[in-house]
């Protein structure tokens, strides 16, 4: 039944809605229960535009009620006393409202409930809106590159935009999240860039070595990044379960000397490839779990880091959720069967050798930021040498991606589409 509090704001409307029972009409909305337990809303009359009708869950309607005592309007977050829920709540009356644009629903459990036609709308449950959510403001999907596209797909921004306009920041991040790499130039010879990139995002990923670290040739150097040697393709921090996501890489010095050049790959590329050209491959780099491993210490902190992962990761659609891949860091401890062990490495092997063979290399100038996503690209350096006048100093900072998409997010409802 009605409660008082429901009778006194629905009073003047009950005539109404006794008349309505299971379907009403007014003047442009309509709304209907269908098998007791849909609501089918029908925007406007048939044939103009925004008028496909709309089908509801009931059980969802009542669980998204947006009142005051099932929601909490200042923190956006549901406060429905779900301990006591019923899951078979049933839709008993609707009314709908041409001028507010709203419908409202009495539902078996006595509660009242409003929804308007535009907070339904962006929920539809109609495959195509649903795409359109997940490709774009979920997460961005995808676009996969070869090596020789590099130039085409790799997008230049300028350091002062992406500092002070939130359209260049939204452009940088979307690029990033579509491609896997982005180069902002022009920023000052500064060692505090990466991390005033990093907050103009969010906040730096902490990691083993630090927030900030210093890309430099070391005599004797603990971490492999730290030679002068080439440095082989690979992703970084392979051996955290919660692996740092993107690489902000602030070249502040560059080598005059041949090499120093980035070498990178869209690994998601050569994991298709794989998956076409040599599926038995792609199977059992997506199906062996590997061991990799960091030993060492830190400013006289000790670690001993492991994550088993396979080489290719997957997520139940289909779609990677990363990609490991290094040699220094991948563990003498090999913890599968020992049939597996020989044909995983012939699998592994074509998979470094494609990489390598796709691989793109350009050298960035100082000043010049290249920013890439840890979990998809793989990345190497050429061999150089350095001089006392010149010696090769990067500057590098992880960000997360759930700070990124967050931010990405947050700038997409606020400014007008791109
Ligand atoms: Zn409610």
């Amino acid at each position: 039944m009605w409660t008082p509090r429901f009778c006194l704001k629905w009073g003047p409307q009950l005539k109404q809605l006794r008349a309505a029972v299971a379907s009403t009409q007014l003047r442009a909305i309509s709304a209907r229960i269908v098998n007791d337990s849909f609501i089918v809303v029908q925007p406007e009359s048939e044939g103009s535009a925004g008028s496909e009708s709309l089908t509801y869950p009931g059980v969802w309607l009542r669980d998204n009620c947006s009142c005051s005592e099932c929601f909490h309007a200042s923190s956006q977050s549901r406060r429905l006393d779900w301990d006591n829920f019923d899951a078979s709540v049933r839709p008993q009356h609707l009314h709908t409202d041409a001028d507010t644009q709203e419908i409202h629903v009495r539902w078996s459990d006595s509660h009242v409930s409003s929804y308007s036609l535009q907070w339904l709308r962006e929920r539809s449950f109609k495959d195509q809106r649903q795409r359109n959510y997940l490709d774009d403001f979920y997460r961005p999907r995808t676009h996969h590159w070869r090596g020789a596209d590099f130039e085409h797909v790799a997008q230049r921004f300028d350091y002062g935009d992406v500092m002070h306009d939130d359209r260049a920041l939204r452009d940088w991040l979307q690029a990033l999240a579509v491609y896997g790499v982005a180069l902002i130039g022009g920023a000052p010879i500064d060692k505090g860039v990466v991390r005033q990139l990093a907050e103009r995002v969010g906040f730096i990923r902490r990691t083993t070595y630090g927030e900030e670290f210093i890309v430099q040739a070391k005599p004797g150097a603990k971490n492999f990044a730290y030679l002068s040697d080439p440095l082989p393709l690979h992703t970084d921090l392979p051996y955290y379960e919660y692996k740092p996501s993107v690489n902000i890489l602030h070249c502040m010095v560059q080598t005059e000397s041949r090499g120093g050049s980035n070498l990178l790959v869209d690994a998601f590329h050569i994991a298709d490839r794989l998956r076409a050209e040599h599926p038995e491959d792609f199977e059992r780099l997506k199906e062996t779990p590997v061991d990799w491993n960091d030993i060492g210490s830190e400013d006289g902190r000790e670690f001993h880091n492991i994550w088993r992962s396979p080489v290719i990761c997957l997520d139940g659609d289909g779609r990677y959720t990363r990609i490991n891949h290094s040699v220094p860091q991948r563990d003498s401890h090999f913890n599968v069967p020992l049939d597996q062990v020989l044909p995983w490495y012939e699998s592994y092997a074509r998979f470094v050798r494609m990489a390598r063979a796709d691989a793109h290399s350009f050298k960035t100038q100082p000043g010049d930021v290249l920013t890439f996503n840890n979990i998809r690209l793989l990345h190497g350096r050429t061999g150089y040498d350095d001089t006392e006048e010149n010696s090769r100093y990067i500057v590098g900072a992880y960000l997360d991606w759930d700070i990124i998409y967050s931010r990405l997010r947050v700038l997409k409802k606020k400014l007008p589409p791109a």
